[in-house]
This record gives structure tokens, C-alpha cells and sequence, in this order.
């Protein structure tokens, strides 16, 4: 199966031919879904000398991995004075202290791997008001403490040094962030795991997982034996694994990308090359691809279902960003689901002795599922002090079941968007 009309599909690297599963095989580790989540932790456990089967329904970086805005945006969904009230200061704390290792895994894969995904570095969060700036300020504060010394504040006199638009009143960069091209990442890593003996197979789904002690999964068409088995399915599990399912909501993003604006008015946009998120609840995401194009994401629907007027929700967007903008071309427009969790942050942890799982990264997960990638790898090798601490957060069901959950989650969306609106 092939990938959805994305910019990332159209300037993907060739992947070599990957078969689909026949037959029974053994291995030590089988993982299910080839995004960031599968992707990582198999890559952690083939540098560990583990032998690893990868199963995905479709093909690698299919699912969100592949359709992301490319943001290596640090932190969590959550920000730290929210995480340390629900959880207390000891997992607030080492929450805090994991959430920059993500990016750093990205970045030693890209030079280990030699991995081709357009690295820049550098993202900038952008506030509208006053009340942003706070936040802004306060999270480079708690960041700072915790060791992330690549951090300024940007005031109104230094915004035209990042982007061309009168819509911002500063905001903060992180040269600890920065932006790839987030398929090639993906197709990179698959790569990596194959040159070390790992095996993905793919329009292989995952049909049936055997929760005993020597686990199995079933496809239509063969079946792994292993000692563990990581579901990385996130919001494209679809009924595999239900109470998984029943912990998240899919939600879907949408990206545009414009015609190719060139060198010049794409250097006068975003002068610095940083990619940009503003720090509105739904927010807008944007950055110059490396054929210098603007490519833009933004809004949410609750449900996972793609929308058929991408182009008509983000233009007014962008005009409102880069007024000069608004009779260029649009190329290229998609949609993606990620996995929402009621508390906003990632959901790991164990079905059985044998069979784990990462899911829920909230929209914030190109950094996340590598570090949780590695959390995962850690526990499989019998280190489990970090597994623990994402595992020992609690993550509710939805309220509302199948038929509520998605009008419910929206009127909190609703609720929060416009608070914004009104500074409150
Ligand atoms: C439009 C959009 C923009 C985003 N932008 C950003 C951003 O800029 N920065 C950021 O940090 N985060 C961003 N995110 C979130 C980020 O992309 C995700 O957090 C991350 O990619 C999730 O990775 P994953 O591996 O957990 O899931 P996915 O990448 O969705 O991978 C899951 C894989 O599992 C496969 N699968 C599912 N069920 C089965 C099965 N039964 N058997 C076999 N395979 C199966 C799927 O086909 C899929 O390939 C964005 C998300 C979206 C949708």
C-alpha cells in the first residue's frame, strides 16, 4: 500500500521493496506499527543485539510519523506546573528531566545513520498576548533548570528576525528544537533496523495478540512468536487491541504546503529558518520546507475523520500570517490522525509480563515516541526505573464511551479555545 497525496510522499527517498508476512516466524521482540513509537524501540532493541520483527499494516511511516508538521518541539503536551499538580514534584521533576532526549535521539540517529531529512535546527514558540509571554517565560525557566541552556526570549523588536507578520508579541526559541522532513526520518530509521539485522514487514496488520508468556500475533497471512510483543499502533490501531483503544480519542491535524515560493521570499518570511508553533490551544504550525515552499498545519476534528476542505480551513490562516500570501498556490494538502489521551500525556505501559505498549503522544510526538521508544527498550532489558514513571501515570478512559466521547472532548475544546480568545 502506498502512503496519502502528501508534500512528504511526493519527496520521499525510495524505500526498497518490504514483503508482507507468510508463515510463522520466531523472533525476541515483535513490534506492531512502523511510526516513531515501533520504529524507535525497535531500533533501540537491534542496537541491543535483540532480534526484532516490525509489523505494519501499511507501510512505514504511514500513519502520523509520515504526515507530521516535522516540529522537534521539546517538552509535552502538558506543561510542567500543570504535570506537577496532577502528579506530584518526583515524576513532575523526572518528567521534566527525560523530555529533551528525544530530540537528541533524533539528532545522534541523523549523524550515526546518516539519515537525509532536511535537519534545520531551531523552533520558535510564538505568543499572541501577554499572557503567553508569561508562560513562555516560565518555561524557560523550569527548562532551564533542568539543564536546556539553548533558550531566548524574543520581544516585539526581535520578532523580524524570525517572521515577517505583525501577529506575534515575541515568543521563545529552543536551538534544542528544530525541524526535519518527518517520512525520510522515518524511512531512514527502518533502514537503520534492517542494516542491523532487524526485519519489517509490512501490509502485515496486526489482527490478534495471544497474551501468554510466549506471546504471538496473527496477520492474515502468518503469525510471530515472541518473548515481547510492543503495540505501537497509536490512533491507526483501529479494534486490535480495544482496551487500548478505549484510552485515546484519534484526532486529526491537517497540513497545506504552497507552491515553490523560492529562496527570496521565503528568507523574508521566516528570516532565521526556524519553524514556528503559536501558543494558541489549537494552534497554528508552520516552516520552510527545504525546496522552499511554506508548509502550514493547524486546527484539530475530534473524531479522526479527514476533512474535505483542507485548503479552504488554512488559507485564511496563512493570508492572515503573510497577507502577500493569499493567491499563491496550494500544492499539497493532508490530513493525519495522532491519539489523544484525556490527560494529555503519552500513555505507556504493560497488557501482560509480555506484551507493552506506547500510545496517546497528544499531537506532541516527534520527540516523545523516540524517547518513549528507548523507555520501552529499557524495560524489555530489564531497566525499568523510567518505564515506571510514564507507566505510573494514570490515564483515564474517555467519559462518554464510543458515542460521546467525541462531542464531549470538542465542547472541551470548545470551552478552552474560547478562554483564549478572551485572555482568560
Ligand atoms: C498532521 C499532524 C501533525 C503533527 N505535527 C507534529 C509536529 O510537528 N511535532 C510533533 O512533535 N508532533 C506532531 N504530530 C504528532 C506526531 O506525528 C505523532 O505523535 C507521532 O508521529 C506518533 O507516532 P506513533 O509511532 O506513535 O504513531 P504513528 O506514526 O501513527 O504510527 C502508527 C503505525 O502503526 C500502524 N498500525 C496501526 N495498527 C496496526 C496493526 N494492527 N498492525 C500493524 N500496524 C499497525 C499504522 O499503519 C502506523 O504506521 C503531528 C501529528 C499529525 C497527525
Amino acid at each position: 500500500m502506498g502512503y496519502p497525496h502528501s508534500y512528504y510522499a511526493a519527496t520521499a527517498h525510495a524505500a526498497p521493496p518490504r514483503p508482507t508476512l507468510q508463515g510463522e516466524l520466531t523472533c525476541d521482540v515483535c513490534i506492531i506499527g512502523a511510526g516513531y513509537s515501533g520504529l524507535s524501540t525497535a531500533l533501540h532493541l537491534t542496537e541491543n543485539g535483540y532480534k526484532v520483527i516490525v509489523l505494519e499494516a501499511e507501510s512505514v511511516g504511514f500513519g502520523a510519523s509520515g504526515r507530521n508538521g516535522g516540529q522537534i518541539i521539546n517538552g509535552y503536551s502538558r506543561d510542567y506546573d500543570t504535570i506537577l499538580s496532577c502528579y506530584g514534584t518526583d515524576t513532575a521533576n523526572a518528567l521534566l528531566n527525560m523530555s529533551f532526549e528525544g530530540g537528541d535521539i533524533i539528532r545522534a540517529r541523523i549523524e550515526k545513520y546518516k539519515i537525509a531529512c532536511d535537519h534545520r535546527v531551531g523552533s520558535f514558540f510564538a505568543a499572541f498576548n501577554k499572557k503567553q509571554m508569561d508562560e513562555l517565560e516560565r518555561r524557560k525557566e523550569v527548562w532551564e533548570k533542568s539543564g536546556n541552556k539553548s533558550l531566548e526570549m524574543y520581544g516585539a523588536e526581535k520578532m523580524p528576525q524570525v517572521v515577517d507578520t505583525t501577529l506575534y508579541i515575541g515568543g521563545l526559541l529552543d536551538r534544542r528544537g528544530g525541524h526535519i522532513h518527518p517520512l525520510n526520518l522515518a524511512l531512514g530509521e527502518a533502514v537503520a533496523i534492517e542494516s542491523l539485522g532487524g526485519k519489517i514487514f509490512e501490509n502485515s496488520r496486526a489482527v490478534r495478540i495471544e497474551k501468554v508468556s510466549k506471546p504471538k500475533v496473527y496477520t492474515d497471512k502468518g503469525s510471530v512468536t515472541a518473548n515481547y510483543i510492543v503495540v505501537c499502533g497509536n490512533a491507526y490501531l483501529g479494534d486490535t487491541v480495544p482496551e487500548l483503544t478505549e484510552r485515546i480519542m484519534s484526532v486529526s491535524s491537517q497540513i497545506v504546503t504552497t507552491e515553490v515560493l523560492g529562496k527570496e521570499l521565503t528568507k523574508k518570511m521566516l528570516p532565521s529558518g526556524f519553524c514556528v508553533e503559536d501558543c494558541n490551544f489549537l494552534l497554528d504550525y508552520y516552516r520552510i520546507t527545504a525546496d522552499h515552499r511554506l508548509l502550514f498545519g493547524g486546527g484539530v476534528v475530534y473524531s479522526g475523520t479527514d476533512p474535505a476542505d483542507i485548503i479552504n480551513r488554512l488559507q485564511p490562516h496563512i493570508a492572515k500570517t503573510f497577507p502577500y500570501l493569499k493567491d499563491k498556490k496550494i500544492d499539497f494538502a493532508w490530513s493525519g490522525n495522532f491519539a489523544l489521551t484525556l490527560t494529555r500525556m503519552p500513555h505507556i505501559g504493560r497488557l501482560s509480563d509480555t506484551v507493552y505498549f506506547i500510545q496517546g503522544d497528544s499531537g506532541h510526538g516527534v520527540t516523545t515516541c523516540h524517547l518513549l521508544g528507548k523507555i520501552i527498550a529499557e524495560a524489555i532489558n530489564n531497566q525499568t526505573t523510567r518505564f515506571d514513571i510514564f507507566s505510573g501515570m494514570i490515564n483515564f478512559p474517555f467519559p462518554g464511551g464510543r458515542m460521546f466521547r467525541v462531542p464531549l472532548t470538542a465542547l472541551g475544546a470548545w470551552y478552552y479555545a474560547v478562554r483564549e480568545k478572551l485572555s482568560i
